[in-house]
């Protein structure tokens, strides 16, 4: 059984396992453009992944955004290993257990106390379809059946499970299952590459936000909730725009009593600057969602924070006025207790004061990629750098992240948009190999034949 080469483990995945997000047969396909590798990992240490053969891979985009203090860490394991040998998992229906309290006691802290009432799942997608669910229940315990539709912005993403792709604004990931989703409203992005001649970030909010006060206008009252990722959509290709559109439509959804969820899976957990993004509106949502980064990037974790409001709306002798969702594993101890061990770290080593440098080293290791012609839209929000790159290679994405394998990065661009979003614990080295993986790859994807 024992088998420690790459060619073994790709074989065996290929054959037994359904990767996600992938045309399975682009693995297969070695001789391709499309070709997709597959890259066996072995272990992690740091922001580091080895491979069977003795090769490594510096992890520039925190192995899809859920790493923030690197592979194995010694601080996580330690945690984990202590919460093995004292309670692994108890179902959270009727029973409680510490880690759980604390974190959900921790996480309102975060909030300033304004959503004191934490809601567990396990992943991203779930955390989305508990905060449409508890809005749209919380419309109908107060009386306001009629507040059922849901908006989102043009290029939202909030996972991909049937009720998530609701407000989930990506056709390559919907458009198959159309006739299996609820409808929702898009309104314009405030993305601030949507700017025209003149126009500001802000300007570019300001007119998103108008188009948003219309559709109010006009619906408001069958509206239960705005659901957004505050100050950059991430998987639309790190659009980023102004807080001013956040202040905004926090305004409105007040005036026409619209609750505004802020998925804050990707943002959160330190990602823009703040703890939390939405923090750089000076805004409060009705309910929040964390996941991805709150465990450290170790296990399935996520949270729907919500208000007093909300929450209270749900007590009464009735069952059915009650909130019922659930999943098996919802508060696992071990999930809590890695994100315990997370906070712990945010707390001891002032991650927020010290990414604040590690920002600017990437802005700069980025920076002279500015002159090049086929580059634009260089920009960055906290320990998030993106550009887009102008070709019509149907191939580029691909292309681009072979040839960043070949140099030792993991780095894989959402289409024609190239990111680098690594784990906070990146240091300066890694950030100059980084910087230079980053131009040698997009060096060698342009090229012509590669
Ligand atoms: C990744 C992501 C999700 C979905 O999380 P999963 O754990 O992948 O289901 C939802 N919203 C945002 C903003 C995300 O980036």
């Amino acid at each position: 059984m024992e088998q420690s080469s790459n060619q073994a483990w790709l074989a065996r995945s290929q054959a037994a396992v359904w990767h996600p997000c992938t045309q399975m047969q682009h693995h297969a396909q070695t001789a391709s453009p499309a070709h997709l590798p597959l890259v066996p990992i072995a272990r992690g240490s740091g922001a580091w992944l080895y491979d069977f053969d003795g090769k490594r891979y510096l992890d520039g985009i925190s192995s899809w955004w859920t790493n923030l203090f690197g592979h194995a860490n010694p601080r996580i394991n330690a945690a984990l290993k202590d919460q093995l040998e004292t309670l692994e998992h108890v179902m959270l229906a009727g029973f409680t257990h510490q880690p759980v309290v604390e974190l959900s006691e921790r996480l309102a802290a975060l909030t300033g106390g304004s959503l004191g009432h934490a809601f567990y799942a396990s992943d991203g997608a779930s955390a989305t379809e508990i905060a449409l669910k508890m809005s749209f229940h919380y419309w109908r315990n107060v009386g306001r059946r009629e507040k059922a539709e849901f908006l989102c912005l043009a290029g939202s993403y909030h996972g991909e499970t049937v009720g998530a792709l609701a407000v989930t604004d990506v056709a390559l990931f919907k458009d198959a299952y159309a006739p299996l989703v609820r409808h929702a409203t898009v309104v314009p992005s405030p993305d601030f590459r949507l700017a025209e001649a003149g126009e500001s970030p802000a300007d570019v909010a300001r007119r998103a936000a108008a188009a948003l006060e219309a559709h109010l206008e006009r619906h408001g009252e069958r509206t239960a909730a705005l659901i957004v990722e505050p100050l950059i959509q991430g998987a639309a290709g790190m659009a980023m725009y102004d807080p001013e559109y956040l202040r905004l439509a926090r305004a409105l959804c007040d005036q026409y009593e619209v609750h505004l969820i802020c998925d804050e899976i990707a943002v959160g957990c330190g990602r823009t600057g703040t703890f939390f993004a939405h923090e750089q509106a000076a805004i409060r949502p009705d309910l929040m969602c964390l996941s991805k980064g709150i465990s450290g990037g170790y296990l399935p974790l996520s949270i729907v924070l919500s208000s007093d409001t909300i929450y209270e709306a749900f007590l009464d002798d009735s069952v059915a006025r009650a909130f019922l969702h659930s999943h098996s594993y919802t508060g696992n101890p071990l999930a809590c207790r890695a994100a315990l061990a997370t906070l712990d770290i945010f707390a001891e080593d002032n991650v927020l004061a010290e990414n604040q440098g590690k920002a600017a080293r990437i802005g700069a290791a980025l920076a002279p990629l500015a002159e090049l012609p086929q580059v634009s839209h260089l920009r960055q929000h906290g320990m998030i750098a993106a550009f887009d790159v102008a070709t019509a290679d149907p191939y580029f994405s691909r292309k681009f992240y072979r040839a960043a394998l070949d140099r030792e990065a993991l780095i894989r661009p959402i289409g024609n948009t190239v990111y680098l979003m690594p784990p906070y614990i990146v240091g300066d080295e890694e950030i100059a190999r980084l910087g230079a993986a980053v131009r040698g790859a997009l060096d060698a994807a342009c090229a012509p034949g590669f």
